[in-house]
Order: C-alpha cells, then structure tokens, then sequence
C-alpha cells in the first residue's frame, strides 16, 4: 500500500477527478472509504493474460437508467493490437475506457480480456493488468522519483530512472538542482503538461502492463512536443494491446484500426487510408479539421 501524505481534503477533491480521468489509484478508493461502484464475486479469480485480447460485446450503458450512452458497442480488439477511438464530444469514447476499468459494470453484454468478463474476476489484477496514461497525470505533493516509482512500489532505483529514460524526462530530472529529489505538484515544482504527461509515461512503464488506455492529452502541447510525446506512446505501445481514446483526429493515423463512435454507437471502422477512401463520416472529420488546422 503506497504511502500518501496528502491532506485528505486534497484526496476528496482529486477523488472525482481521478475517476474521471481514469487514473489506476484503485487503493486510494480504499482509503476515502467510498462506497466501491462495483464489487469483487465472492472468490473470484484473478485475471490471467494470455496476449491481453479485449472484447466489448454488444455493451450496453448508462450513467443513469433514463439516459443511454453505449447503445451495443461491440468491438474487438485483437492482442497486440492498436485501436484509436475517435467521435465527436460525448459520444462515449471515454465511458468505454471506464468500463473497461471496470469503474462502471455495462447494463447489458459484456465486456472480456482474453475470454474472462470483467465481472467475473478480481479488480485488483484487472488494474494491475492494465496502464493507463490519463489526459492529465496527477502529481502527488512528493519527490519527482516517488511520483515516477508509484508506478510500481517494489522497483528498484534502477528501474525507476530506466521507465524515466524510456519517457525521455531522465535527463531534464537529473538537470535539476536536487535531481530525482525534486518535489513536484502543489507544492513543488510545477511541471508542464508535457513534463506531466512523460512522468505518467514513466510510470507506466514501470508497470509494465500488456494493456494500454490512453486518454489523449487535449490540453494544448506544442506540436514539437505532442510528437515528442507520440513517439513515446508508439514506442510503449509496441508488443502491448493499446486503446487510445483520442479526442483529436492528428494522433490516430498511424493506429493499426480506428473506430468511429457516435452517439454511443460504432458506426465505422478500419485504417486511415480505408476510412478516406470510404469517404464517409471519418473522412468529413478528417477533412474538416485539416481546414481548421490551415485556419489556425
Ligand atoms: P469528449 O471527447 O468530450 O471527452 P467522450 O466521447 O469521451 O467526450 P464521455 O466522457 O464518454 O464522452 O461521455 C459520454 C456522455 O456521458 C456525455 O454526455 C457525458 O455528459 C456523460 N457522462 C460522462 N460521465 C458521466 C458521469 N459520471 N455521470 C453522468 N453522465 C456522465
């Protein structure tokens, strides 16, 4: 159990927060005392990763009963695969990351890792199987290194500087004058969104997991450093299941399949080129945004 020594007032207001930004902090939900959304069966199994297939098998959802969200989504996505969810604004692209948290359990189908649903096994090895890298990476009141090793707590210190090697943030940290011991967040240093963004990357790869979610950034990083950070991504993504909710179309090309969400269904799917070939709903997004990005 990680040691937190953050004023539980600041715990509260970050509780929201980190449900909805999809952050792995399924311990911390233990210590505010909250009532767990979902709950283990009675000696349920761990999950067992064999490749890290996920399924999402006509999934049905809602907040609340009078409003659906998901209306039967199914997708699946292949081990080792990578698969961009694009759509417009509310049309469900995050909930999908959510559930497949299991923040949520679906009102109808099933969502499944290599054959197993969700409900049927323990959320504890669901989170440990899964990485997410959230639109804004939470910063506790600690050292950059304590913030970096939360990726996992037993790493040792070689570990942590080789995950923050592989987020490319090694050298800015051991630039600063007190290195690794830098405190950071509230009340330390203050990152920016790309610096914020590479130590969620860091700790990601501390863990290790063969799932990835990503919830792309939409806070404004410049272009220069949105590539950066892309690569980075890429290169985490290699030999892993990733999902990547993507709010902007400019980060999705290279994604092995995209899925178009809208109003809680999956109304296209395939690559880039297929999907402008078939000069349908991605391809008018598409375009569009190219315009709004030579207007800019
Ligand atoms: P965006 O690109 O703007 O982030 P999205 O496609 O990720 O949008 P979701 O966050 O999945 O959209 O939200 C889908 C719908 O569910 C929205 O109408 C939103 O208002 C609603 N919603 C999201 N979270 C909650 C919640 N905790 N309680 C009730 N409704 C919610």
């Amino acid at each position: 159990m990680i040691q937190i020594t953050m004023p539980l007032n600041f715990l509260g207001s970050v509780y929201r927060e980190i449900r909805q930004a999809l952050v792995d902090m399924g311990d911390m939900f233990d210590l505010l005392g909250q009532p767990a959304e979902v709950v283990d069966k009675p000696n349920a199994p761990d999950l067992k990763i064999n490749g890290g297939e996920v399924v999402l098998d006509k999934v049905k959802f809602g907040y609340d009963a009078e409003r659906p969200i998901l209306k039967g989504v199914s997708l699946t996505i292949g081990a080792g695969e990578t698969v961009a969810i694009v759509g417009p604004s509310g049309s469900g692209k995050s909930t999908i990351g959510r559930l497949l948290f299991r923040f949520y359990d679906v009102s109808d189908g099933g969502v499944r890792i290599d054959g197993q649903d969700l409900r049927d096994v323990t959320q504890e090895s669901l989170h440990a199987q899964i990485g997410v890298v959230p639109q804004d990476t939470v910063l506790f009141n600690d050292s950059i290194y304590y913030n970096i090793a939360y990726g996992r707590a037993d790493a040792s210190e070689e570990e942590v500087f080789e995950a923050a090697r592989g987020a490319k943030i090694h050298d800015f940290i051991t630039s600063l004058p007190d290195g690794y011991n830098t405190p950071v967040g509230e009340r330390g240093l203050k990152l920016s969104g790309g610096e914020k963004q590479r130590v969620g990357i860091a700790r990601t790869l501390l863990k290790n997991p063969p799932i990835l979610l990503l919830d792309e950034a939409t806070s404004a990083l410049d272009s220069e450093t949105e590539r950066d950070i892309q690569d980075s991504l890429a290169a985490m993504g290699r030999g892993r299941t990733v999902i990547t909710i993507a709010h902007r179309l400019s980060t999705v090309v290279d994604a092995d399949r995209i899925v178009v969400l809208e109003a809680g269904e999956v109304i296209e799917q395939g690559s880039h080129d297929e999907l402008l070939v078939r000069n349908a709903r991605y391809a008018s997004m598409w375009y569009r945004q190219q315009t709004e990005e030579d207007v800019a």
